[in-house]
Formats: C-alpha cells, sequence, structure tokens
C-alpha cells in the first residue's frame, strides 16, 4: 500500500530515496545547473528531519561502464551543502552494505552512479554489432535476470523506498520502479513527484474549462500521440512551431521551405476532421516570420503562413497569430505549453515564444491554471525568466510528453500499485 511522506514515521528508519541528480557539469566537473538536486532537497529534509537516515540514489549521464565521468562523487559536497548535512559517499552501489547499515538518524549517504551498472536499466550492454537474434535475446534475458539482484541489493539497504525523481517516471528500471516491490508497505511519491502528479492530473483530470494547450517544437512525429490525446480533451488547440507548416501545407498552403513532414499529412487531416467533430477549435498560425536561411542572421519578411514564397522558410510566428492565440488563453482556465513556436534559440525568432511565455504569465496572475512542460518549451520559459510565473513548470522532459500522451508512467504506477 502506498504511504504519504506526509504522514509516514521515519524515526529510526532508513530511506532509500531516488532522486533525479543528473545535472550538467562543466569540463572541471563543477555543477552548471543544480536546479534538479535542490527540487529534491524538500523530500531529503523531510525524511532526516522525522528522524530518519538517507540513502540517496540517481544516475548521472549515459554511461555504459564504470566512467569516473559520470562519477556521483563530483556532486557530493554540494548535495551535502543544499542539504544542511555532510553527505556520505558508497563508490560502488552494490557494495554499500556497511556503510548503509551504519548510518543513523539524520545521516545522509549518496550511492554512485546507478548506469555503472546495466542492470540498472535492465538492458544488455556490449553485444556485438553482429549479434544474432538468438544472442541478443539471450543476453537480455540474462541481464533481467540479474536485474532482480541488483534491485534486491538497493531495497537491502533500507526500510523504505521513496520515489521524487520524475524526470526517469517513465522509465522500468529498477530504482524507479522494479525496486518498489521490496516496500509493499512502505513505498511513497516525494513531493517533487506529488507536484509532478498532481500538475498532470490539474490538466489531464481536472482542468477548468475552457481548457487550451499550445502544442509547439519541430515535428508532427514527435507529437502525434500527444495531439490525439489532447484532443478529446482541450477546447482551444493551438498548434505552433515547425510543426504547424504540415497542416498548413495538408490544407493545401503553400509552405515555401518550411519544415514539414510529408508522410503525416493523412494524420494531420484526420486531426484537423476530428477537432471539427469534437467542436475543438484548432487554431494554427495565420502569419509568419520567414527567413530566407535557417540562420540568425538571415533575411527576414512576415507573410501569410498559406503564402510562404519559394526559398523562404518559417521560422516564428506573426502578430496576427500571436494575437489570435492571445486571446484564446487569456480566455482560458487551463493551459498546457508544449514546444516552442518558433526557432527561439535564434534571437531574431524567439519573439514568438517569448510572448506565449508573457501571455502564459498573464493568464496565471488573472488566475488560470498554467503547465509549461515536456521538452524545449521549459528550457525556453527558464531562459526567459518565466519560470515563476506560470503556475508549474516540470521537470521531466520525457516523462512529462509521455503523461501528456495519456501513458501510464512507470515509475509512478509501482509506487500507486
Ligand atoms: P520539440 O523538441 O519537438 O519541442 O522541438 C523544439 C524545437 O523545435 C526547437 O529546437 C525549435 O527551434 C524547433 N522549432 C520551432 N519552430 C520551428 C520552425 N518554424 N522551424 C524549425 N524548427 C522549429
Amino acid at each position: 500500500m502506498q504511504q504519504h511522506i506526509d504522514s509516514y514515521d521515519f524515526a529510526g528508519k532508513k530511506a532509500i530515496v531516488r532522486v533525479d541528480f543528473n545535472v550538467p557539469l562543466n569540463e572541471n566537473f563543477e555543477i552548471t545547473d543544480d536546479t534538479r538536486i535542490r527540487r529534491a532537497i524538500p523530500t531529503l529534509k523531510k525524511v532526516l528531519a522525522g528522524g530518519g537516515s538517507l540513502i540517496i540514489m540517481s544516475h548521472l549521464g549515459r554511461p555504459k561502464k564504470v566512467d569516473p565521468k559520470f562519477s556521483l562523487k563530483h556532486i557530493v559536497a554540494h548535495v551535502g551543502e543544499c542539504l544542511g548535512v555532510p553527505v556520505q559517499f558508497a563508490p560502488d552501489c552494490q557494495a554499500a552494505d556497511e556503510q548503509a547499515a551504519a548510518l543513523k538518524p539524520g545521516e545522509a549517504l549518496l550511492l554512485e552512479n546507478l548506469r555503472f551498472y546495466a542492470e540498472e536499466e535492465g538492458k544488455p550492454r556490449g553485444l556485438a554489432e553482429d549479434a544474432s537474434d538468438e544472442e541478443k535475446a539471450a543476453a537480455k534475458k540474462a541481464v533481467k535476470e540479474s536485474q532482480k539482484a541488483f534491485t534486491k541489493k538497493l531495497a537491502s539497504y533500507a526500510d523504505c523506498y521513496i520515489n521524487d525523481a520524475f524526470g526517469t517516471a517513465h522509465r522500468a528500471h529498477a530504482s524507479t520502479a522494479l525496486i518498489a516491490a521490496y516496500f509493499p508497505n512502505d513505498k511513497m511519491f516525494g513531493y517533487l513527484m506529488e507536484g509532478e502528479i498532481k500538475a498532470i492530473d490539474n490538466v489531464l483530470k481536472n482542468a477548468k474549462r475552457p481548457f487550451t494547450a499550445i502544442i509547439g517544437g519541430s515535428k508532427v512525429s514527435s507529437k502525434l500521440a500527444v495531439l490525439e490525446n489532447l484532443l478529446p480533451k482541450v477546447d482551444n488547440l493551438i498548434i505552433g512551431g515547425g510543426m504547424g507548416y504540415t497542416f498548413i501545407k495538408a490544407q493545401g498552403g503553400k509552405i515555401g521551405n518550411s519544415l514539414h513532414e510529408d508522410d503525416l499529412i493523412p494524420q494531420a487531416l484526420d486531426i484537423m476532421k476530428r477537432a471539427k467533430e469534437l467542436g475543438v477549435n484548432l487554431s494554427i498560425s495565420v502569419e509568419t516570420v520567414v527567413a530566407d536561411d535557417f540562420s540568425n542572421d538571415a533575411n527576414v519578411q512576415v507573410v501569410d503562413s498559406r503564402n510562404i514564397p519559394e526559398g523562404w522558410e518559417g521560422m516564428d510566428a506573426g502578430e496576427k497569430s500571436l494575437k489570435i492565440w492571445k486571446d484564446i488563453i487569456l480566455s482560458s482556465k487551463t493551459v498546457l505549453w508544449n514546444g516552442p513556436v518558433g526557432v527561439f534559440e535564434m534571437d531574431t525568432f524567439a519573439k514568438g515564444t517569448l510572448q506565449i511565455a508573457e501571455y502564459l504569465a498573464e493568464a496565471t496572475a488573472n488566475g488560470a491554471y498554467t503547465l509549461v512542460g515536456g521538452g524545449d518549451s521549459v528550457a525556453a520559459v527558464t531562459k526567459m525568466g518565466y519560470a515563476d510565473k506560470v503556475s508549474y513548470v516540470s521537470t521531466g522532459g520525457g516523462a512529462m510528453l509521455e503523461a501528456i500522451e495519456g501513458k501510464d508512467l512507470p515509475g509512478i504506477a509501482a509506487v500507486r500499485d
């Protein structure tokens, strides 16, 4: 049975906590953005304040073997500073028995990078390129088998399990999902995870209407499942960014050199048809900032989105589009935003995305619930200084995207089951 971190008695207990400390490091192994560490601190402090001790576990990067570059030793001191107590380090996550057993209430231990072991992900490593299907199947079976012992070992260190790693909640890994089974009555979410789940529920289950989703980004193919899941739920669906041009082409518009996916035109047509049937207001860009090169210094003009001249490509939303979208956003009670509406990494084409961030901030100030989640829109609102002005900014790119696709995330399901 799932417990709640606020009511669980941590006194004298050891808590193994899966966090997402996959922070960016520079060439001197210094942390360049500690957001992920800071977001997990309330959960970690709660255990210590309740008289428990901590065994903290995470991955860092994508090592395929033991690799000092990806060692969590680089971040131990900083985790200790954020937590307010010194943090011990276990240089092998599978040989931390003694250190874990010796922990006293109020003490904390950080395990070395879980992904130094193939068992964390449960995927075979080091297979020859020309391995046969039988060899692949045997290797997969072997790692799945040893994954059980790996998971059991991690579980043996502690009395209870907390999952606070939303960033990996869409992965069915040893530390994110499988371990929960060892704590049938002592498993729970941390505060960060709870916040993310609540944010998802606020838009997918309990949205106040009108509910608007703004889906931008580069490709329809990567957002098809998102669009399909949202269509029956929303009142307004704004499609922006590079993916909009596939829809415009599907309607017979001229899109010049704009990004598009011809093979997805049938799906785009189907989405437009279903939106009509469901009474969803589907809003696609009517005016576009186009450039004669995919470059910040390109020549620029503003044109009708259905009449982009040959040799020019759509790079950002034009004023007319933004005006329509502003009215929709400001008359909404719930807004979900995923994906920039232009090539925001280039200053010349960041204006549309910045405007959307401003509209969300204004809607939030007027009482709407606004969630920014999944991928580059998070980077955009953070870069543009709007992260504090919307209701919630998700920490999980891929995990949030899968949640918006309507998938059950293994890291969440394992604690709830
Ligand atoms: P995604 O990861 O699918 O959310 O896509 C984000 C990317 O879409 C960003 O790198 C943007 O630069 C890109 N993008 C947005 N609008 C356009 C556009 N009109 N043309 C090309 N790329 C775009």
